[in-house]
């Protein structure tokens, strides 16, 4: 009867949310050996710039396999670590790590640069700068070799102290890209106060590019206003040949997607740059309407 299939679907509802919500548990509690069992690591997806095709730099995304829950996508778990004070360990990791990586490939005669993605925490964090400057000297980087990516929610959510930070870090030389850009509510001109270089298009415009009338409308008048107020702009989700070109002939600077390569381990990078032909993409200055 109605009343025992209602009883039924509330049992069912609530049993979902106690499975989460265990798993949720479980996750917090193990993020803290993760680092110490060696379950985290970095894998690396390259952009290429339009203008030449070739590889411009590699974005690094953090990666978890937990001994008996497998692979935990980081959409779960960074929001899982930053909601329980577990992030600062994380991005602490995180850094020394890509910064060894980076003076490790340059040892091998690569001079490679990296994006990395910052979190909300990050963004607010005013001794971030120093620390990054002495990871710099520790591994003899240059400002060149390191790139930031930081979403405008977490900048808009305590815009004086992300200013602080994001200018000191400016100063050292990184670049800043804003993430997601679109999915945010700050206008272009909330944005241009901050001491960004680049907007990433995200992905939800992106991947339907070629059959999607609107996304084209967004990513166009995206890629002309950014270009007006001197931001370099990235798509990410670059999925198919179709998208790549039109995103060429827009004037996009750089392309991120699976079109290209999905994300790869460190040690396979080397060996995937030996094998990567430039691009032919369309020269956006003979096809220009
Ligand atoms: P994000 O920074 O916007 O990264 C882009 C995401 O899109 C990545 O997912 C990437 O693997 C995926 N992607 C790239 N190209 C394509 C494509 O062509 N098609 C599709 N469908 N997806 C594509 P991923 O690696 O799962 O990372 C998800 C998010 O987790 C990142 O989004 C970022 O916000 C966060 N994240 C990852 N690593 C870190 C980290 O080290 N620190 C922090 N704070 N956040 C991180
Ligand atoms: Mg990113
Ligand atoms: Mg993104
Ligand atoms: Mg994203």
């Amino acid at each position: 009867d109605k009343a025992s299939r209602q009883r039924l679907n509330h049992e069912r509802y609530v049993e979902g949310q106690d499975e989460q919500h265990l798993r949720q548990l479980a996750l917090i509690r193990d993020l803290q050996e993760a680092v110490n069992n060696n379950e985290l690591w970095m894998a690396y997806q390259p952009k290429v710039d339009t203008r030449t095709g070739e590889v411009c730099q590699f974005e690094a995304l953090m990666r978890w396999r937990h001994p008996t829950l497998g692979f935990v996508p980081p959409d779960e778990f960074i929001g899982l670590a930053e909601r329980s004070g577990n992030i600062a360990m994380l991005s602490q990791w995180m850094l020394g790590h890509v910064c060894q990586q980076i003076h490790l490939w340059k040892a091998q005669g690569q001079h490679l640069s990296v994006a990395i993605n910052l979190s909300a925490s990050d963004v607010t964090d005013t001794a971030l700068p120093e620390r990054l400057n002495k990871l710099f000297s520790h591994y003899n980087l240059t400002p060149d070799q390191l790139a930031l990516e930081v979403t405008e929610s977490d900048v808009m959510h305590d815009v004086d102290a992300a200013t602080e930070t994001l200018l000191a870090l400016s100063q050292l030389g990184l670049k800043i890209s804003v993430d997601d850009y679109g999915t945010g509510y700050s206008s272009l001109a909330q944005i241009k106060r901050l001491p960004v270089d680049e907007l990433k298009i995200d992905k939800s415009f992106v991947l339907k590019l070629d059959t999607q009338e609107e996304d084209l409308t967004i990513v166009r008048s995206t890629i002309e206003m950014g270009h007006n107020l001197d931001l370099k702009i990235v798509a990410e989700g670059v999925e198919n040949s179709a998208s790549a070109e039109l995103l060429s002939r827009l004037h996009c600077d750089y392309l991120q997607g699976y079109w290209i390569a999905k994300p790869m381990p460190a040690d396979a990078v080397t060996a995937w740059l030996t094998g990567f032909k430039p691009l032919l993409l369309p020269d956006s200055s003979i096809t220009n309407e």
